[in-house]
């Protein structure tokens, strides 16, 4: 079984820079590592967290009282495979991966449609679990089957199983009803496409990022989900709170983008970023009757 570390803090595992300690904490290098975590975990009757790249998520100050899996570089692996008579690539991508690498390692091979994937900075397995996506575009665009493991069996299932929707998928649903899941791999098929074209749009892409988003201070992207008819940003902003902070904690909604809470210096704990989230989600309730819904995963016990 993999090695398990106790009272790892997580904060240097989440892009928002806050959060606890696991009190036990795991990073596995195979499905065979992951299938005895689980089943220690099981047998000692210990919650379990899946993390990621951790750049969706807030963890309470308080930490995690159970076993965190990290899926991490220790399971990274992109294999591309033979091109098919249609001019299409099939891809695999392990969980651990950078999703940017996955979209790097597309456009290298002169690959198209995975260009969105190269400024979203998660992994495969979270991106996957989010259906990650920019642009136009989203995971269930360029998925063709995932592989997870669920009571310690390694499965796979095709992408139209998977349930995707706007920030969702089978495994987000099942993950909340309370079942362990572990996703570990994405098969992607892409067609093959004139590199220069593909390489232009991922900059211009990248260019657009740059320019709209807080890419330089700590945060986990867009804290709130985009409700129906509504832009969360343009409703913050409408509430008047663009550049809006309770104190000098750190914790403040960007001043680049009103949908981005943002940690400055990381010096903000987990509490101070959901003060701030709770009272952006209050004022917005208030001015505009629609209720901000969390994009960003909360994760522990909070006040
Ligand atoms: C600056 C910035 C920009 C961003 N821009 C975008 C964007 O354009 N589009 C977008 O969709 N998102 C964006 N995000 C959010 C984030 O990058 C995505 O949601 C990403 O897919 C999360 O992946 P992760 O590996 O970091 O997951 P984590 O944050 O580690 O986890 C997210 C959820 O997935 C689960 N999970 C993670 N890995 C696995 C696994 N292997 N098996 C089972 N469950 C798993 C976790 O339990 C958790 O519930 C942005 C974030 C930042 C900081």
């Amino acid at each position: 079984m993999a090695d398990i570390r106790k009272n790892e803090i997580l904060k240097s595992y989440t892009t928002f820079r806050c959060g606890g300690p696991a009190s036990e904490f795991a990073e596995p290098s195979t499905e065979e590592e992951i299938i005895g975590l689980l089943s220690y975990a099981k047998k000692e009757n210990r919650e379990v967290l899946i993390l990621g790249a951790g750049s969706n998520m807030l963890i309470s100050d308080q930490g995690f009282d159970g076993l965190v899996i990290r899926i991490s570089r220790k399971m990274a692996d992109i294999n591309i495979l033979e091109e098919d008579e249609e001019g299409y690539v099939t891809i695999e991508a392990m969980a651990g991966a950078s999703l940017a690498l996955f979209g790097n390692t597309c456009t290298r091979q002169s690959l198209e449609g995975a260009e969105f994937c190269c400024g979203i900075p998660g992994n495969v397995g979270g991106a996957v679990f989010m259906n990650a996506g920019a642009y136009g575009r989203e995971i269930k665009d360029i998925a063709v089957s995932v592989s997870y493991i669920e009571d310690n069996e390694l499965k796979e299932i095709p992408a139209s199983e998977c349930g995707f929707g706007y920030r969702k998928s089978i495994f987000e649903e099942k993950a909340s009803s309370g079942k362990n899941i572990v996703i570990t791999k994405m098969t992607a098929r892409l067609k093959k496409g004139d590199k220069e074209k593909i390489e232009a749009y991922v900059n211009e892409l990248r260019e657009k990022r740059t320019r709209s988003q807080p890419l330089d201070v700590p945060s986990a992207g867009s804290t709130f989900k985009r409700p129906e008819g509504y832009y969360a940003g343009a409703l913050i902003e409408g509430s008047g709170l663009k550049g809006f902070k309770l104190d000098d904690s750190g914790a403040q909604v960007s001043p680049k983008h009103a949908g981005f809470v943002v940690n400055n210096g990381g010096t903000a704990s987990a509490s101070d970023v959901m003060r701030l989230i709770r009272y952006i989600q209050d004022k917005v309730y208030k001015d505009s009757n629609v209720r901000l819904q969390t994009e960003v995963r909360i994760v522990g016990k909070w006040e």
